[in-house]
């Protein structure tokens, strides 16, 4: 089996979005106080859509949502020639190969994600080679279903906080992600609204529900802090990306305090960046993102590196935030281009035996409300 072809196709979302409000998601811009400064500039309102053909008539999907744009460049231009020709079986030489002859700029970021959705598309065209699906050949089913939590509880109003966290409960969640709106900049009362949101939830919910907090990076080390102790009476099973990725000290001294568990890695790369994080003591809960890392090929050495050090893994899955909804961030453009992803019922999504490779087609009618660009 050779791999023939490869298409890349940008789709860029035409339809309406939702329009974001003020304090809607602490972010990485929050800090420079620049008026534009919302989630607006962490929206993703277009996809890179993969296809690797082979030889024989396989198709493997593979998608990026950074920068889609620029992924795109990079392989059409830097990763295209290396794989096509190859035999798709050789995957580890043809990550190696991918990594190596772009390492003067790629490694992290945008290089990584055009390696992560090759990577991901030469899995789904072994799984259908073998007629299997990915789950089976990365070592077969552990459970008989996959525990999966609601993500989304952004800052709104309480009441309204309130109601969506009972509806993810009466829809059997038991567990569930809030974001938080201030940060910084706020002050000592932003401090007392973030609070604010994480009473609401917990409240709303009981004490019987896993609820987990998300500053996306919108903090620095000193205002996480303080807000550890302020957070620590409502039981978080986790607090994430409470400052930048590049502030792996930063992470392992909040570790340290122990009041609250500390998650990460959804921003960060390759198995050597979760080495730093993991020899720093850094995270408590590893989240890294498979469409980031380099693909299931690194996805799965991460895995085995924080099972020797008994660190729980939670992916993170930009492709497929819980629920789907009306497109506002940008992650819901997931449900939409694609088809055939498991749903979740009763706080469980279910693998699905029968589907070779990774189970995913491209839903070509949805594709008419984007604006494609081959
Ligand atoms: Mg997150």
């Amino acid at each position: 089996m050779k791999i023939k072809q490869i298409r890349t196709r940008l789709v860029e979302w035409r339809g309406k979005t939702v329009p974001l409000p003020p304090h809607f998601c602490t972010n990485p811009m929050d800090v420079l106080s620049l008026p534009q400064a919302s989630m607006q500039t962490f929206t993703f309102h277009g996809w890179l859509v993969v296809e690797i053909f082979t030889d024989n008539g396989l198709v493997g999907i593979g998608n990026a949502a950074l920068a889609p744009p620029i992924t795109k460049q990079v392989i059409d231009q830097y990763l295209k020639p290396l794989v096509i020709g190859a035999d798709p079986w050789d995957i580890e030489f043809l990550w190696q190969h991918m990594y190596r002859k772009t390492m003067a700029f790629g490694r992290k970021g945008i290089g990584m994600a055009a390696i992560s959705a090759i990577d991901i598309a030469l899995w789904d065209i072994l799984g259908k080679s073998a007629k299997q699906p990915v789950y089976r050949l990365l070592g077969g089913r552990t459970k008989p279903r996959i525990p999966v939590y609601a993500s989304r509880l952004y800052s709104v109003a309480l009441e309204e906080l309130a109601a969506e966290a009972r509806r993810y409960k009466n829809d059997g969640y038991k567990a569930m992600k809030l974001r938080f709106g201030w940060g910084p900049t706020d002050g000592a009362e932003g401090m007392q609204r973030n609070v604010a949101l994480v009473r609401t939830v917990r409240e709303a919910v009981g004490d019987g529900i896993d609820v987990m907090a998300d500053a996306y990076m919108g903090w620095t080390l000193d205002y996480a802090k303080r807000m550890l102790p302020l957070l620590e009476p409502f039981n978080l099973r986790w607090l994430e990306e409470p400052v930048i990725p590049d502030d792996i000290h930063g992470y392992a001294e909040l570790k340290s305090c122990k009041k609250i568990p500390i998650a990460g890695g959804e921003h960060e790369f390759t198995l050597y960046g979760f080495r730093e994080l993991i020899e720093a003591r850094a995270v408590d809960y590893i989240q890294f993102d498979t469409n980031r890392v380099g693909g299931i090929s690194q996805a799965r050495k991460i895995a085995a590196l924080a099972e020797a050090y008994s660190i729980p893994v939670i992916p993170h899955a930009g492709q497929m935030h819980f629920p789907p909804v009306e497109v506002e961030v940008g992650n819901e453009l997931f449900w939409y281009i694609f088809e055939g992803e498991p749903k979740a019922k009763d706080g469980f999504i279910d693998l699905d035996e029968n589907l070779p490779g990774l189970g995913l087609t491209i839903n070509e009618e949805a594709l008419k409300k984007f604006g494609v660009n081959e």
